[in-house]
């Protein structure tokens, strides 16, 4: 008999079982498919050396089994996108129900019923509590997309100020606010280059940023914790601190909460750890259970710099609105809400980031670890050592991924389901992997 972890009180979500590896990792299945991939796929896309990847076949809560049938435990929720655990039973049914009366409708001409009940969740999430409006997308790009082009309707100015570290997607809009040199150098000549960069953590800096840009700023877009970037926990304080320079120097504040919204962080979004309402979000990963959508949702008075739409939408797309992944959304959402995932994250997370402090205390390549909620990183002396630990993790049956600019941080981003035993197991695994 396998022994079961501990799980949520729900029959909706399975157990998370402990790894059972039947091969080696990756197994004959997956370096076949890697093969196969190798001779299609835009090299640029999967990395398959130096050792291929494990190729997914079935998942479900945060288990993942590979096409050569091992079972893993995934501290990543396949992106942080499966809060409330992949193939949640919710999300399937949701889905299913949907596809079979309507599997795609006419966006923004003739939409789908269930768009509007998804808009209506959204709006009612706005923590402003005042009305909101939302433009749907289907990935987190989008969402910064329409931020960022409703930040130029509204203010007037197409200056930007992000962070050091920021991730914000990689679509040329979203690519000139996000930080790393390695994914922008190739397009540079295709980008604005109308954003400046601050000091994540320093409210202040957002004003020298601002004179610094070279065109009039509108808008300051920061994640209230920096995902890709590492991981990184800004100061006490902080997104106060820069609502109020917004105010004071006027500029819109958006929240980049598409890694850091649907509960991951102990709130629903983020920003609500410190009261603080910007006038923007963005919202993705987790919001579709596993279907892709995405939205920029914003205080009315500010979505309404928005043309009134007479048939030609200024901004939209094929699949916006996209019948299903509305539904498995409305399912999510609900989910989260009734599971109280939200305070499942803030407890779950402090039980993991006490596990990892303690389990890596003395550990001479572990500079630290730290997290909001399920949104955790261990930081390694070196990007090597992160890169070796979660392939060594990963032969034992544990998947995470190296995060940070450098590549230094391993992230723990669990579906929010997991089972408390099996993650501090996994962590356990994890953990002796950094050496
Ligand atoms: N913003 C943040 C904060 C993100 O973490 C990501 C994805 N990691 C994005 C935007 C881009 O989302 P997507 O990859 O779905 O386009």
């Amino acid at each position: 008999m396998e022994q079961r972890a501990q799980s949520l009180d729900s029959a909706a979500v399975p157990d998370t079982l402990p790894p059972s590896l039947v091969t080696a990792v990756p197994g004959p299945r997956s370096r076949a498919l890697a093969a196969r991939l190798a001779a299609v796929e835009s090299r640029n896309v999967t990395a398959l050396a130096p050792e291929p990847p494990i190729f997914w076949e079935r998942a479900a809560g945060a288990n993942v089994w590979d096409a050569d049938g091992n079972r893993y435990v995934d501290l990543g929720a396949g992106f942080g996108v499966a809060n409330v655990g992949h193939a949640n039973p919710r999300v399937l049914e949701a889905l299913a129900a949907q596809q079979r009366s309507l599997l795609h409708a006419m966006g923004d001409v003739h939409p789908a019923a269930a768009k509007v009940a998804l808009l209506e969740a959204l709006a009612a999430r706005y923590p402003g509590g005042g009305p909101a409006r939302a433009v749907l997308g289907s990935s987190g790009s989008d969402a910064v997309e329409t931020a960022l082009k409703t930040a130029l309707l509204a203010s007037g100015r197409a200056g930007v100020v992000a962070f050091e570290g920021a991730y914000h997607g990689l679509a040329l809009g979203a690519l000139d606010a996000t930080w790393r040199r390695d994914f922008r150098e190739p397009f540079a000549a295709r980008l604005a280059g109308r954003t400046s960069f601050a000091r994540f953590g320093d409210a202040d800096d957002v004003v020298r940023a601002a004179r610094a840009c070279p065109v009039p700023v509108g808008a300051v877009i920061v994640e209230p914790v920096q995902g890709r970037g590492g991981e990184r926990v800004p100061p006490a304080g902080f997104l106060r601190a820069l609502r109020e320079r917004c105010d004071a120097e006027g500029f819109l504040l958006i929240a980049d909460e598409v890694y850091t919204g649907c509960a991951r962080t102990g709130r629903f979004f983020a920003c609500e750890h410190e009261g603080v309402v910007p006038d923007l979000l963005c919202v993705g990963k987790g919001l579709g259970g596993g279907m892709p959508i995405s939205a920029c949702v914003g205080r009315a008075s500010v979505m309404d710099a928005w043309p009134v739409s007479h048939g030609e939408a200024l901004h939209t797309q094929t699949f916006l609105g996209h019948p299903p992944a509305c539904a498995a959304a409305l399912a999510a959402l609900a989910v989260i809400d009734e599971e109280k995932l939200a305070a499942r994250a803030a407890e779950l997370g402090a039980v993991a980031l006490a596990f990892l402090r303690d389990a890596t205390r003395g550990n001479p390549h572990v500079v630290e670890c730290r997290g909001l909620g399920l949104l955790i990183g261990i930081e390694c002396d070196s990007a090597a050592g992160a890169l070796r630990a979660c392939a060594d993790g990963l032969a034992r049956g544990v998947i995470a991924i190296p995060s940070g600019d450098d590549g230094r941080v391993i992230a723990v981003t669990p579906p929010l389901v997991i089972g408390r035993d099996a993650l501090l197991s996994a962590l356990a695994t994890l953990v002796e992997c950094i050496r």
